[in-house]
């Protein structure tokens, strides 16, 4: 009998609810599921960690399907390395198979979506996201100028009853308590934090180690401290971790940063989400009830829920609206090439040092580590737009293109020119200064901005300035920062651009 329907399921499409499967049937269906070297080298040259979790969550995630009875074809990484291409790999097996007909449900990334429809698979709508991308885009049809997160955000409330006193009016009469969520550890450090969940790798993960370490030896990071969850078991348990000992602190040090404290408060569930493992919808919810147990302040609940149904649902939005052009996107015309430090942690910058080490060892590093260290030094140091997505796609756990290539281009480097954001995100050396010990152990001095001691950050930000201080101050939220430069004498500016003009000719040296 001809086989009816092939399922393909990619690698973050981990979920029973998977809209592929609706109708399947396993007398005419059959699923495939398929591990492609090229995934982890030509597209994105992968943090072993990465790698190892998508690869396991499949697995497992295929043994799950198999024991509740759904046919499954499953190509292994060492399968024929002779054809590393995914898609030529999904070829194969269509050809083998000769199916009636292959579904999906919608990929997360632009290349696939083309490379799946001009191969005639029927895609279907990601039901995983809480905002379907047409009601995205009806929703953001209505804006002339640049999108902005917080008013999607409030009719996202609104219309889903999220945190809401009643059908108008947010819970607690604020819809946003970012102010309160900015506070730096005090100065003693951030005492004891309660871990995140961590889950002992067993013999599958083992396995799949063993696979990455022989066909990907020299791919970046490390494998000793996986701890990730591979199962939806697993990553419930995260989130429970989340939920009872770390939300209540979330709020308070979401922006805090300090040596070797890599997770913070943070909840660490990226991952499960971006799988699909976790539904944001059961994430909100259990943030929420926290709250309304008393178990959580309004601030800390309203700060982590923005971040998923807001942030979260605003960038996928973005990104299918303004893809592919935004991945070439360079407002600033930035061509220099990434510091080689920037793979290794070899820097003197005692803030890139401690974000790059971590993500190096765990493949994680938080929001404003992400933004205000590794983000804002590429921008300031005008490093190509595409080198540095390049390397967040690489070097992240979590890194799928729908969620990086926005936060990149978009938040970090403001390469699409401000598409959804009001400014770029900029600070000098002094705002890491505030919301971390990095600098006390540096061998740059955040106060100065010329000579052997400058911070390179502080340096290149007054440099920054200097060199768009017209756009800088037609824009009402970044004319202060504009005036800041003005203010200087013509001596101090051209001793800032002689400094940092040495600054960018040995970003390597930093
Ligand atoms: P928490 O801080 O605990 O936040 C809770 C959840 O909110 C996250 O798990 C995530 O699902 C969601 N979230 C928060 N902020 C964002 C955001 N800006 N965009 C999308 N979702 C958000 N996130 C990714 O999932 N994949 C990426 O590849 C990625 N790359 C990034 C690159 C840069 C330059 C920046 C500035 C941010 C990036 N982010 C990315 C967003 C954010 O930094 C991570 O989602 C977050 O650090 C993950 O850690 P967590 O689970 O502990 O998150
Ligand atoms: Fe980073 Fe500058 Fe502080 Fe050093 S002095 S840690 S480079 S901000």
């Amino acid at each position: 009998m001809q086989l009816r329907h092939l399922i393909f399921i990619l690698g973050d499409q981990l979920w029973l609810g998977n809209p592929a499967l609706a109708d399947f049937d396993p007398a005419q269906d059959r699923v495939v599921m398929i591990e492609a070297l090229g995934e982890s080298s030509q597209v994105a040259w992968s943090h072993k960690a990465r790698t190892a979790l998508f690869l396991s969550a499949m697995r497992h995630f295929s043994a799950q399907l198999q024991a509740q009875g759904y046919p499954v074809t499953y190509l292994n990484l060492g399968d024929d390395p002779a054809t590393p291409d995914l898609l030529a790999r999904l070829d194969a097996v269509v050809a083998q198979l000769a199916p009636q007909s292959v579904h999906a449900c919608e990929p997360g990334e632009y290349r696939l979506q083309q490379g799946l429809l001009a191969r005639g698979v029927h895609l279907h709508a990601d039901t995983h996201f809480i905002c379907p991308l047409a009601d995205f885009d009806r929703w953001a049809a209505g804006y002339k100028s640049s999108l902005r997160m917080e008013f999607f955000y409030r009719q996202m409330r609104a219309k889903h009853g999220i945190l809401m006193a009643n059908a108008k009016d947010p819970e607690g009469g604020q819809w946003n308590y970012d102010a309160d969520n900015r506070s730096a550890y005090p100065k003693t450090g951030p005492g004891t934090i309660a871990p995140p969940a961590s889950f002992a790798p067993d013999a599958m993960t083992r396995a799949v180690f063993a696979d990455v370490q022989a066909l990907l030896p020299n791919n970046p990071g490390s494998l000793d401290s996986f701890g990730w969850a591979v199962t939806r078991e697993q990553a419930l348990a995260a989130l429970n971790t989340f939920v009872q000992q770390r939300l209540v602190k979330f709020g308070d040090y979401q922006d805090a940063m300090w040596t070797r404290t890599p997770w913070g408060w943070h909840s660490i569930i990226s991952t499960s989400l971006n799988l699909h493992l976790l539904d944001p919808r059961e994430v909100i919810a259990a943030a929420e009830t926290a709250y309304r147990a008393g178990q959580a302040t309004l601030a800390s609940a309203e700060g982590f829920i923005r971040q998923i149904l807001g942030w979260r649902e605003f960038i996928r939005g973005v990104y299918w609206r303004d893809m592919p052009t935004m991945a070439s996107a360079n407002h600033y015309q930035h061509a220099r090439d990434l510091p080689a430090w920037f793979w290794t942690g070899k820097t003197h910058m005692a803030c890139m040092k401690d974000a790059i080490d971590q993500t190096l060892e765990h493949g994680y590093a938080h929001h404003i580590q992400r933004l205000m260290v590794t983000g804002q030094f590429a921008l300031l140091a005008q490093i190509a737009p595409q080198q540095v997505e390049h390397w967040y796609l690489s070097v992240y756990v979590d890194a799928v293109e729908w969620a990086e290539l926005p936060n990149v281009a978009g938040m970090a480097l403001h390469a699409d020119g401000g598409r959804f954001t009001s400014k770029p995100y900029i600070a000098s050396g002094q705002y890491i200064k505030r919301q971390s010990n990095y600098c006390g152990s540096c061998r740059y001095k955040p106060d100065v901005r010329t000579g052997p001691q400058a911070c390179p950050v502080s340096a290149l930000y007054w440099r920054h300035l200097d060199d768009h201080a017209a756009s800088l101050s037609a824009n009402p939220r970044t004319a202060l920062m504009a005036k800041s430069i003005e203010r200087l004498s013509l001596d101090e500016r051209a001793a800032i651009r002689a400094h940092s003009d040495a600054v960018l000719a040995n970003l390597d040296g930093l």
